[in-house]
């Protein structure tokens, strides 16, 4: 599915923006091809592909983090804040159980 592949580097492009080409939680300088994208509602809890969900990372911060959910304003420092909200946004959406993931009341 060539197709897919070529929007998904677009996406990971737009993502990277998000933190001005720099790593969410330690805020070391990506190398575009080594930038690991996370999902800030991981997907095992029912998180989705939607933009607002996904930041980029360096490898060690991604396999650090594991499935947790975290506070962004805490554990991405070097997230901008405008997609700060976005993310935050997106939690809201996904705790409301927004998109049926069977999760609709937290804890
Ligand atoms: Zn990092």
């Amino acid at each position: 599915m060539r197709g897919i592949k070529v929007q998904k580097l677009h996406v990971k492009s737009s993502i990277i923006e998000k933190t001005g080409g720099v790593c969410a939680v330690c805020g070391r300088a990506l190398v575009h091809s080594k930038v690991t994208i996370e999902h800030y509602i991981p997907k095992y809890h029912g998180g989705t592909d939607d933009e607002r969900n996904l930041l980029s990372l360096c490898k060690n911060c991604n396999k650090s983090k594991g499935s947790r959910i975290v506070q962004a304003e805490e554990h991405y420092p070097f997230l901008k804040a405008v997609y700060c909200t976005e993310v935050n946004e997106y939690r809201t959406e996904w705790e409301n159980g927004g998109e049926g993931n069977g999760n609709s009341k937290g804890k």
